[in-house]
């Protein structure tokens, strides 16, 4: 059998992963690299405008009809 290993590209620092048993972390290179684009991620998440005013107001405008 001429099994070829998938190789994948780290998305924070562009290292070459084989991707496979050896990668726990695939497809980053390391923990670190999968904490700091998950770091990330939470960060957006926590930067959108708050939406809770939203319904408080369509709370309040129903009332007025
Ligand atoms: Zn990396």
């Amino acid at each position: 059998m001429n099994k070829k290993p998938t190789i994948v590209k780290c998305p924070q620092c562009s290292t070459e992963v084989v991707w496979g048993e050896d990668s726990p972390f695939r497809p980053f290179c390391s923990k670190k690299c999968q904490l700091i684009d998950f770091g990330e991620w939470a960060d957006e998440e926590n930067s959108i405008p708050g939406a809770p005013d939203m319904s408080d107001a369509d709370g309040w405008s129903e009332d007025q009809y």
